[in-house]
């Protein structure tokens, strides 16, 4: 008789960061067209070559801590991707996975979350209401520490809701930061690719940790 492993934190980890990738690669046409309309056409091709990356990583990231994994995931990504993305994502899972304590509950994630998107704006000299990619990570690490009281469901419901909002309030902003900014009121009506990638990240969570804490 086999019996399966016990699910570890490195494992629940990796699995979210291979959804992630495939996302990403998935829709890396997609993400290139919204680009396209407001920048230079490359935020696809830019998070594709990050999931490659970080699929090329994988193995050996397997048996480490979550935040030992998530550091050195971020590290890669800062390392080897493009555009302004690049970094700021990278920059976000690093600062992350250094915030994690080794085996983290969920107020620690929240924490880790909050400490990951300040880094964002810190480095990106910019903040929620710029039409950037914090127009979805900030209100979704406000309403996953807000909620976390509330268990895992019900403040990872609150996460996707508040990024899903964020996706839908950008799209009215004229673009403040970045090459989008450039385009002035012409990106009015057009959705951030950032904000879009962001949100598409956190639903592929949110979905998969939904799904298997009601399974
Ligand atoms: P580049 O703009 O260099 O071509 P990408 O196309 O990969 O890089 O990424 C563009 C996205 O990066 C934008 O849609 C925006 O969400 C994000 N971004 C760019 N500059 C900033 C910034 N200063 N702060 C936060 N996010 C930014
Ligand atoms: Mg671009």
């Amino acid at each position: 008789m086999s019996v399966a492993p016990p699910e570890t934190g490195d494992s629940v980890m990796l699995e979210l960061l291979e959804a992630v990738c495939g996302a990403l690669l998935r829709r890396e046409d997609e993400l290139n067209a919204l680009d396209r309309e407001i920048g230079d056409g490359d935020h696809g091709s830019n998070m594709a070559r990050a999931a490659r990356g970080l699929r090329e990583l994988r193995a050996g990231l397997a048996g480490k801590t979550p935040g030992t994994a998530l550091a050195q995931a971020g590290n890669a990504i800062v390392m080897s991707s493009g555009g302004a993305s690049g970094p700021l994502y990278g920059s976000l899972l690093m600062m992350m996975g250094r915030a994690l304590p080794d085996d983290p509950a969920l107020p620690d994630i929240a924490r880790a979350f909050r400490a990951g998107v300040d880094e964002v704006a810190r480095r990106g000299r910019s903040a929620e209401g710029d039409k950037t990619m914090l127009d979805v990570l900030v209100p979704a690490a406000r309403a996953l520490s807000e909620n976390v009281g509330d268990g895992a469901p019900a403040a990872l419901a609150a996460m996707l809701r508040a990024a899903l909002g964020g996706l839908a309030d950008q799209r009215s902003l004229r673009a403040a930061r970045g090459r989008a900014a450039y385009v002035g009121e012409r990106s009015i009506g057009h959705d951030d690719p950032g904000a879009a990638s962001s949100a598409m990240c956190i639903s592929v969570i949110a979905d998969i940790v939904l799904q298997e804490q009601s399974s």
